[in-house]
């Protein structure tokens, strides 16, 4: 493997751009518990929307829904206006990359090998192609000069990153994030959520799960409150955080800020 880390990023990797993803009337339960009681979202392509809400409100379920993690019993997933509900799985989740709270990095390999894994496994890509396209998206995240070490000497935060990298590795049209930074020493926080900035202001499309509500006030285009299962509340950043129009939302909002 040869490629400094500043060769400049393949167009393909720069143009990150995100298509639109929403879901109609979504309803899903485990057993007797309905935790998703219709849900209906639209997120127009290369915006960002912050979902929060009480934990139990069904938002880590709404997210592995979107990416086929789970099926729902009834309703549609779109992507760009298509419904995806028929597609192969596998396929979807390469069009729809997931980072969650846990990074869930391979522990024995090194940084380049978490993200080459599922490029040359998923997408058949040579191994070359795959270290290149490694490097460009760590480059990316700010940790090109780590690709060499394994998981466990890089901070939480550091790891996050890398768990951003390989997901955007896979090119996606949409990222999902659930709590990417509720396992994060404070100190390391900002890091991760600066990373998904950027991310959002490059043009991908992204659904996140968050309790940084700076960062939902800051970054989101809307920002929806669930609560048990359903959207109670959704709009621009401004109208939810400072004119909520619901007890439920003003009582979670009295908790959180
Ligand atoms: P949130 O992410 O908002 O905290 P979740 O979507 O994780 O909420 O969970 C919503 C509800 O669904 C909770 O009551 C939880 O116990 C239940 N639940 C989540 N996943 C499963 C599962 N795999 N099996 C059974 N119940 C589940
Ligand atoms: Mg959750």
């Amino acid at each position: 493997m040869s490629t400094p880390a500043t060769t400049p990023a393949p167009a393909s990797a720069q143009a990150l751009q995100g298509i639109s993803v929403a879901t109609r009337d979504v309803h899903l339960s485990f057993g007797r518990n309905r935790v998703l009681r219709g849900i209906d979202l639209d997120v127009p392509a290369a915006t960002t929307a912050c979902v929060i809400g009480p934990s139990g409100s069904g938002k880590s379920t709404l997210l592995r829904v979107v990416n086929r993690l789970l099926e729902p019993d009834r309703g549609d997933v779109l992507l760009d206006g298509r419904s995806v509900l028929a597609d192969d799985p596998d396929l979807l989740r390469q069009r729809v990359g997931m980072v969650f709270q846990q990074f869930n990095l391979f522990p024995h390999k090194t940084v380049r090998a978490n993200i080459t894994l599922g490029l040359t496994k998923l997408k058949g890509l040579s191994k070359d192609e795959a270290d290149e396209l490694a490097l460009t998206h760590l480059e990316r995240v700010g940790l090109a000069h780590k690709a060499d070490v394994r998981p466990g000497n890089l901070s939480g935060g550091q790891q996050q990153r890398v768990a951003i990298a390989r997901a955007l590795a896979m090119e996606p049209q949409v990222m999902l994030f659930d709590e990417a930074t509720s396992a994060l020493d404070p100190e390391l926080v900002k890091g991760v959520l600066a990373t998904m900035a950027d991310l959002a202001s490059g043009g991908m499309t992204m659904l996140v799960v968050t309790h940084e509500m700076g960062f939902a006030r800051s970054v989101a285009d809307q920002v929806l409150f669930m609560d048990q299962g359903l959207v109670v509340e959704s709009g621009p950043p401004a109208q939810v955080f400072d004119d909520p129009g619901t007890d439920r939302l003003r009582r979670f909002l009295s908790q959180v800020l």
